[in-house]
């Protein structure tokens, strides 16, 4: 029987050949090679600064530290993403305050933020920042956050994860807010293992996101200063090396991906059974993953049977996403419940993330896409 995987790590042997000849160097952290990964990546998106930290999450945490976001400060934020962005602003004991999706684009929906905004500040709360999300690869609406933002006076945090070498124009994922974060777990666009990075082009953010994956350590004093609480969040020279070898082919892999998405669009498509999201005007999409929604006659219980069924074949999928403000922790912290993001819920019913990776060939597509249709039919 066939056994297709979520996902699958790309890895070369020029990505073997570099993490060898870092463990020859014998400097396998905070070494020549972290540098020049960060430089690299900086160049890639178009940021003055990019720092290297052990995961996306640390990344986004450091972002919200380094924007000063507090106990008892709002940041207003989507469910329908993978949990770390909500996380997050929950290690600084804010709040993360959930608006709904656009149906067309599965991002955060711009009216609703600014509705949100106006809400909490009658209620006399300290909203502080947006942190919104580029989910599958796909752009949120940054012209609009951006202006909203600006408007009231909010940080901007981009979740860019799940977005690499996605670009509107010749701006790419990660550069439209004040910070970025990327994250390189092996089912991401470019893989270290683990890790991540924060990219920013304010001096003062990242500065402080220097000294806060190093202990609060003051950057450029003699070592054992140090001005802050901080963490151990550095990413080994082994992880980089890796990051850096990928980068290097980046081109070649976000045309693997397109090619490998247009093929399922297209046989899906003939199938009449595809629902990606939308693609704005003028964005250039990496995809990150293949995300397909069963139709609206069907819920979460036979999306679930959809998913078993397509295992016993072989095929492993995943829901995708749960949404965020349904997950026991946060009903239970926030006294969340069904039906307060409808939308979100929505697509996180029927919504399943199906194989997607370099090594995936056209037949594989085929079995699957049909191995799709049966089993819908069959409902
Ligand atoms: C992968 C991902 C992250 C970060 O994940 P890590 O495992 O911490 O690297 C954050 N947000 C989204 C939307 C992601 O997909």
């Amino acid at each position: 029987m066939r056994n297709i995987p979520l996902a699958r790590p790309d890895i070369r042997p020029s990505d073997i050949r570099a993490v060898v000849k870092v463990l020859k160097s014998l400097h396998l952290s905070r070494g020549p090679i972290s540098v020049a990964f960060e430089k690299a990546f900086a160049k890639y998106i178009g940021t003055r600064y990019a720092v290297a930290v052990n995961s996306g999450t640390s990344a986004l945490h450091l972002a919200l530290r380094a924007l000063g976001i507090d106990e008892g400060d709002h940041v207003i934020t989507t469910p329908m993403s993978f949990i770390a962005s909500s996380h997050a602003i929950m290690f600084e004991r804010a709040t993360p305050v959930f608006v709904d999706i656009e149906p067309a684009t599965l991002m955060i929906d711009p009216d609703l933020v600014e509705k949100k905004i106006l809400e909490l500040k009658k209620r006399k709360k300290r909203v502080k920042a947006i942190l919104a999300v580029d989910l599958f690869g796909y752009l949120a609406d940054w012209e609009r956050l951006c202006a909203i933002a600006k408007k009231y006076k909010l940080a901007l945090i981009e979740d860019s994860c799940e977005a690499l070498g996605s670009r509107r124009g010749r701006r790419m994922a990660g550069s439209f807010g004040d910070v970025g974060a990327f994250g390189f777990y092996p089912n991401k666009v470019i893989t270290t293992g683990e890790g991540g990075m924060l990219v920013t082009n304010n001096k003062e953010i990242a500065d402080v996101a220097y000294s806060m994956r190093n202990q609060g350590i003051v950057r450029g004093k003699v070592w054992g200063v140090y001005d802050r609480l901080g963490y151990n969040y550095h990413l080994s020279d082994i992880n980089c090396t890796l990051g850096l070898a990928q980068l290097k082919r980046i081109q070649k892999i976000i045309r693997k991906r397109r090619e490998l998405a247009h093929e399922y669009t297209r046989q899906f498509k003939k199938a009449g059974l595809v629902r990606s999201p939308v693609e704005q005007k003028g964005t250039f999409t990496n995809p990150f993953v293949y995300v397909i929604h069963i139709p609206q006659k069907y819920g979460s219980s036979h999306r679930d049977r959809l998913i078993r069924l397509l295992n016993v074949r072989g095929i492993s999928t995943r829901p995708y996403f749960p949404a965020i403000h349904l997950t026991n922790f946060y009903r239970r912290t926030f006294g969340y419940k069904q039906g307060d993001f409808p939308i979100a819920e929505y697509f996180a019913d029927r919504g399943l993330a199906i194989p997607f990776y370099h090594a995936l060939t056209r037949k594989d597509i085929t079995y699957i896409v049909q191995a799709v249709n049966e089993v819908i039919k069959g409902f």
